[in-house]
């Protein structure tokens, strides 16, 4: 996934073509991943693309081709899933705080299933589908009392918004089934995202499997599905490890397995929710060197895009200290360079001192005015997850490419 560098003519050409900064998708690169993870879990897992992660139209729309099933977290989320062709069938919906008006046009478009985070939202959905005659199929989500050491992101094992406290499940499903307009089809457990270690995510898999069983068991439940929150990381900083997915595939699979030979479980749906392993390698951000300066010894490199466009990057999207992206760069100028690593450190263009993209990052040949730098790991939580109208700069361009068909589109 990480061969970008290789294709610098033909980032090039879209430089040139479309301007900067911009994201750049690569579509061969999501079927990609959808093929390891098809291949890895041998079919075990439906896959269902968590929306948030990138919500550009074109990518939820021709996600349908791809993943089986879509999350949804808004009422905006809904619009964007039913306008990009989405079945409301093959759509879940996810969420801390749902309003009525969200519950309401969930039911209405026929969603697959709404994912109960409350007794109270059950309640209020209850009152929404029956206003619609429906009968509404929920599943519970449960917040775990522990999450395995490992996740770069952990919603569990503490005080939570999201979901019913496991310690509370047993009192809130009797309570939720009670309700005459919903039908409980299973469970939810989304605890935490960002892993890297694989033997944590087996781990949190078997907690899972451990948590569906018991609670299907307990309420003699058959589901009809359970959603695993997959919390598969990618790498995003130059010492980041990719997964292995074989290595989880070989604890996770013979686990299935065994579920499935449980006749509670014979027919379950079970299925994998994530968003950033599909398209967050996918993902390239491009930026120009405006201006160079030399500052009290430091080299500093000021680019058309900061953190307006990729708060991640800048290290404002859930991290505690910046750490530099992996990032490469695009050399425009054909002049030789000595290729000798210079360190600069690189500023967006805010007036702001926290807009800043790299530190003590080396480019072979260093950087000039007019270079462009591509940041890594990208595709998702990137331009939706920003301050974009912060200070007033155009958004970033959005281009779409699948180099196998040769296409390269302003999406
Ligand atoms: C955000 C979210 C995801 C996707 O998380 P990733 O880290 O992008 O895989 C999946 N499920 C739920 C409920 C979420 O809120």
């Amino acid at each position: 996934m990480n061969d970008w560098p290789a294709h610098n003519a033909m980032l090039k050409r879209i430089v040139e073509q479309f301007g900067t900064p911009c994201f750049v998708y690569d579509w061969d690169r999501v079927e990609h991943r959808m093929e390891e993870l098809r291949r890895g879990f041998g079919g075990r897992f439906q896959i269902s693309y968590a929306v948030k992660s990138n919500p550009n139209r074109m990518i939820v729309s021709r996600m349908r081709e791809q993943a089986q099933r879509l999350d949804i977290s808004s009422g905006g989320e809904l619009s964007l899933a039913l306008e990009g062709g989405w079945p409301g069938e093959r759509l879940s919906f996810t969420g801390p705080a749902k309003r009525d008006w969200e519950l309401k046009q969930a039911v209405q478009a026929g969603i697959g299933e709404v994912v109960i985070e409350s007794v109270a939202e059950a309640r209020r959905l209850d009152a929404a589908a029956a206003q619609t005659g429906a009968s509404q199929p929920v599943l519970i989500r449960i917040s775990p009392a522990k999450i395995p050491a490992g996740f770069g992101v952990g919603m569990a094992g503490k005080p939570s918004q999201f979901g019913i406290d496991e310690e509370q499940a047993d009192d809130a499903i009797e309570s939720i089934r009670a309700l005459q307009h919903l039908k409980l089809e299973g469970f939810h457990i989304y605890c935490g995202t960002q892993c890297l270690l694989a033997s944590a995510i087996t781990q949190s898999y078997a907690m899972f499997v451990d948590l569906f069983k018991r609670f299907s068991t307990a309420h003699d439940l058959t589901p009809r599905r359970l959603i695993f929150g997959s919390g598969l990381g990618i790498p995003y900083h130059p010492q980041d490890r990719a997964l292995s997915l074989d290595q989880i595939a070989d604890h996770v699979n013979p686990m299935l397995g065994e579920l499935r030979r449980d006749s509670r479980f014979e027919r379950t749906e079970l299925i994998l929710e994530t968003g950033r392993y599909l398209i967050g390698e996918a993902g390239l951000y491009l930026a120009r060197v405006i201006a160079a300066k030399q500052s009290r010894g430091t080299q500093i490199r000021l680019l058309d895009g900061g953190m307006n466009h990729h708060l991640g990057a800048a290290g404002h999207l859930g991290s505690i200290i910046h750490r530099n992206y992996r990032m490469f760069k695009i050399a425009t100028s054909d002049a030789p360079s000595d290729n000798q690593p210079q360190a600069c450190d690189l500023y967006g263009p805010l007036c702001t001192s926290i807009d800043m993209l790299g530190r003590g990052v080396e480019f072979a040949g260093g950087l000039e005015v007019g270079d462009i730098v591509a940041i890594c790991s990208s595709g998702a939580y990137g331009l939706s997850a920003s301050p974009v109208h912060f200070i007033g700069h155009p958004p970033p361009g959005e281009i779409l490419i699948q180099p196998s068909r040769a296409a390269i589109n302003a999406i």
